[in-house]
């Protein structure tokens, strides 16, 4: 039995963790949650559960939730977030909360002695070098939630990285892998929205349109698994069914396989080092018929390219290149700019940027911030003030 929290609990991610937990009521207990603003959800799962601690970001929300919940303790804001991070009866903590508010939590949990399980981008993008360290300091595992990391996770096992020739992350392409580059220029907010093989929050969903996301991942991946960038790669796999593969140095290729199910990888990394036993994943190869792999193409994909020379310049940039590109999603999103805009704001924000090597994670913090003032300014959304 693993007591887990999940920071995130209304969420994509948070909402398919909990159906895991139903699954395995054996193996897994949710003795924390945490949520940005959607009450009634978080109060549904406490009434549910019966966690020893929740959280939701603003004070009056949590002050509306106690009554309703008798016997469970309610807070809320950024240090409930680290309330729970920190709760002595956890074993592992989920962080599945959009943007960069899982990054002080993921850290208090490790220097609590607690393993983490990541799905949150944000926090091996920014600060991977930092939270690794900390980890092997502290002596606990950085668990992937991701699907692709998870796939590598499972075909690394505990083989060393000297082992490895390449990781190669499979993407789907997204929904516009097909569209010439013509028609990119007229590409809107819900043609975006439309993924092909997942259903995804919001902002990983664009990120998955413009490519974005696999760049993170392909920084993620750099950290998580201390695998030098040129040997991160990228291959287009429209069926989204073998979820990433490692290349050995003998050159055998091992892969994981499955039909898309977040449920998977999230309870692979909260039942680690074993493997609990559930019907909900089913796949049929011989239905399926074929696989297809294509490079990916880079010209309508710039955010790929950015990543790599974001990795490849490591320090304050990889921050950088990752707030730019969540204002500049906003401001798509919001209509303020263009689907081309998004990743032409990050690159101009990243030649903006003067790498502060090996950061502290204040430095990395205050780079956040830099870049989120100057792609506003770029994007003519406001004044630059650093
Ligand atoms: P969603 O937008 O669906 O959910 C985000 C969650 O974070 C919600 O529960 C939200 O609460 C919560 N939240 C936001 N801000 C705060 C805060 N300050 N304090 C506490 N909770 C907060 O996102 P996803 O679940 O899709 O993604 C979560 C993370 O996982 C992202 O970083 C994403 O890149 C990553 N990821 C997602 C995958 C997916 O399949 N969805 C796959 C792999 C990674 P509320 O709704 O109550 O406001």
């Amino acid at each position: 039995m693993k007591n887990v929290v999940l920071l995130g609990s209304t969420g994509s991610i948070g909402t398919s963790t909990v159906k895991v937990a139903e699954d395995l009521p054996n193996d897994i207990r949710l003795v924390g949650l945490a949520a940005g603003g959607n009450a009634e959800l978080l109060a549904k799962q406490a009434r549910q559960f019966r966690p020893e601690l929740v959280s939701i970001t603003s004070p009056e929300k949590a002050d509306e939730l106690r009554p309703q919940l008798d016997g469970i303790r309610v807070t809320s804001g950024a240090e409930g977030l680290i309330e729970l991070a920190t709760l002595p009866s956890a074993d592992i903590v989920l962080v599945a909360i959009v943007g960069t508010a899982g990054l002080q939590p993921a850290l208090a949990a490790i220097r609590a002695g607690k393993d983490i399980a990541v799905a949150s981008k944000e926090i091996l993008v920014m600060a991977g070098e930092i939270v690794m360290a900390e980890a092997r300091k502290h002596g606990v595992r950085v668990l992937p939630v991701d699907s692709e990391h998870s796939a590598i996770f499972q075909c690394l096992g505990e083989r060393p990285s000297e082992s490895v020739r390449r990781i190669i992350l499979t993407a789907s392409g997204g929904p516009f892998r097909e569209t010439p580059i013509e028609e990119f220029v007229g590409i809107t907010v819900e043609q975006a929205l439309r993924h092909p093989s997942w259903v995804m929050g919001r902002k990983v969903t664009i990120d998955s349109a413009t490519m974005f996301n696999k760049g993170l991942e392909m920084i993620e991946a750099r950290w998580l698994f201390d695998i030098p960038m040129p040997q991160v790669d990228v291959v287009v796999h429209p069926q989204s069914v073998v979820h990433s593969m490692v290349e050995f140095i003998d050159g055998s290729i091992v892969a994981q396989l499955s039909t898309p199910d977040m449920c998977l990888p999230i309870q692979y990394a909260l039942t680690w080092p074993s493997r609990a036993a559930s019907e909900r994943v089913q796949t049929d190869l011989a239905a399926l018929g074929r696989l297809d792999f294509e490079a990916p193409d880079i010209a309508k994909f710039p955010a790929l390219g950015q990543a790599r020379r974001a990795g490849e310049a490591a320090g304050t940039m990889p921050a950088v290149l990752n707030a730019a590109n969540e204002i500049a999603v906003d401001a798509f999103c919001d209509r303020h700019t263009s689907f081309l805009g998004i990743s032409d704001a990050v690159g101009q924000v990243m030649d903006r940027h003067e790498v502060i090597t090996q950061p502290s994670l204040d430095a990395i913090l205050q780079a956040d911030e830099w870049a989120r003032q100057n792609v506003q300014d770029i994007l003519g959304l406001g004044q630059p003030t650093l």
